[in-house]
């Protein structure tokens, strides 16, 4: 390998030198008198091993693949849903050369990078228009400012909801410029709520879907279809954030269902708001699918320019729209392979694992999750490879679940009743020899430390 020296910056290095030379300065330097923790100044040789292992972490491409163990299918954390194959492919071609991302090819002007989406949007929605953009946050705000800046917007009290990451339903409103009108209660809003709070100034009413809390017992919520009655005698548009942008029916799979962009444009809903990479399985986007009218305001607005999806996004959107346009969603986009994976196929997969890897590993009964903002709650019967503890001091699971991070490539599981879990439903079928590598090793150290602590 060559040295560091003849591949990065001179003064970088000299940087990182002199940073780590600050941190052992701080490690010795007294503090009341006393040395802090106490010992010798590092060798020349310590200080450049250290600076060499500083650098190997910051020159490392990141984010870095990790496997999935916890079960949850779309973990915020992990970077949400892991793309199809095609979807895949359809990036790597777009960034490795140039596309006619802007270019009709028919007559050679200046085409529209959305044109080839919008048909597959309109079809799988049964909306008149639509427009993606950077992400579900970026398509509310431009909603919000496109059609109610300067005006009011009704909101349910049980809808004035927070997702996560800083995105609150009543900050969002008034960064739009809209005020926000809160009407009935959190557990029970009615239409004549809505109705009563309408003034000449009322500029929509908006849902937003509660995507990771449940209310339940004494409630209501007003529907889309009840919504859209009033606000077409009224003159007034019905915005809706639905957030997953599920377009399967989730009930056959035993889970609840959730609110589908369909369902929104039966209803009459004038703009469904929702995600690329939760539910719907593809990139990060955000995507608007609605009445024409109101989506070419949104498309002018200049903000619009400023949340635009970019080409590698857009050509794996693409490549997950044409799975459901084939009915192949369910086998091809990996988040669906795993919601529709039978809790038997999964049991036989952890004690596959269980078998290969021996040790005291077992399997055990446990539920994947949704996660990630969608279907809060709702849990599939699924089964995992649990991996013992040792039961010294400072080993316990906790200290079992950093080894696994610790190992290449980084393995995320997780702990239920004091247990180590490794859930095999959201780990890729080419990963398990990866996987079984890094707990084999992780198994291996606890033998090792145990037989030398006896
Ligand atoms: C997740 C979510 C958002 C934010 O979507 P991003 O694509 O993460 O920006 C907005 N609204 C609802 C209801 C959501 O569930």
């Amino acid at each position: 390998m060559a040295p560091a020296s003849a591949v990065y910056q001179r003064t970088w290095l000299v940087e990182l030198v002199r940073q780590e030379l600050d941190r052992a300065r701080q490690r010795l330097r007294p503090s009341g008198g006393v040395p802090r923790q106490g010992g010798n100044a590092p060798s020349a040789g310590e200080v450049a091993q250290a600076v060499a292992s500083e650098l190997e972490s910051l020159t490392r491409v990141a984010p870095t693949p990790v496997i999935n163990a916890t079960g949850v299918i779309i973990h915020t954390n992990l970077g949400r849903a892991p793309l199809s194959r095609a979807a895949t492919q359809a990036a790597v071609q777009a960034a490795q050369g140039y596309t006619n991302l802007e270019l009709d090819l028919d007559n050679g002007r200046r085409g529209s990078r959305q044109a080839h989406l919008q048909a597959l949007l309109r079809q799988l929605t049964g909306a008149e228009a639509a427009l993606v953009v950077n992400n579900n946050a970026a398509a509310v705000l431009l909603g919000l400012c496109a059609l109610a800046a300067g005006k009011e917007v009704i909101v349910s009290r049980g809808e004035a909801v927070e997702i996560g990451g800083g995105f609150r339903i009543p900050d969002v409103l008034s960064q739009s410029g809209a005020t926000l009108v809160d009407v009935g209660t959190t557990n029970r809003t009615y239409v004549r709520d809505y109705e009563r709070a309408i003034t000449a100034n009322t500029g929509a009413f908006l849902k937003a879907h509660a995507s990771n809390f449940r209310v339940e017992g004494f409630t209501a919520a007003v529907e889309s279809k009840e919504l859209v009655e009033l606000g077409k005698q009224r003159g007034i548009p019905v915005l809706h954030d639905v957030g997953s942008g599920c377009l399967l029916p989730t009930e056959k799979y035993g889970l609840a269902h959730e609110p589908t962009p369909q369902e929104g444009i039966t209803a009459g809903v004038g703009l469904v708001f929702f995600s690329g990479d939760k539910l719907l399985g593809g990139p990060q986007a955000g995507i608007v699918v609605g009445q024409r009218e109101l989506v070419q305001r949104l498309e002018r607005h200049p903000l619009a320019r400023a949340v635009r999806i970019d080409k590698l996004s857009l050509a794996s959107l693409t490549a997950t729209l044409l799975h459901y346009l084939k009915g192949e969603a369910e086998t091809e986009i990996p988040i669906w392979r795993m919601i529709s994976t039978p809790a038997d196929q999964v049991r036989r997969r952890a004690r596959n694992w269980s078998r290969r890897l021996g040790g005291n590993t077992t399997v055990a009964q446990c539920q994947s999750a949704i996660g990630g903002g969608s279907l809060p709650g709702e849990t599939l019967p699924s089964w995992a490879l649990v991996i013992p503890t040792p039961t010294r001091r400072g080993d316990g699971p906790e200290a079992v679940l950093e080894q696994l991070r610790r190992c290449h490539p980084p393995v995320v599981a997780r702990i239920e009743a004091d247990r180590v879990l490794l859930d095999p439903r959201t780990v890729l079928p080419e990963e398990d020899a990866p996987l079984l590598r890094a707990v084999g090793a992780v198994l291996e150290g606890h033998n090792d430390t145990a037989g030398r602590s006896s």
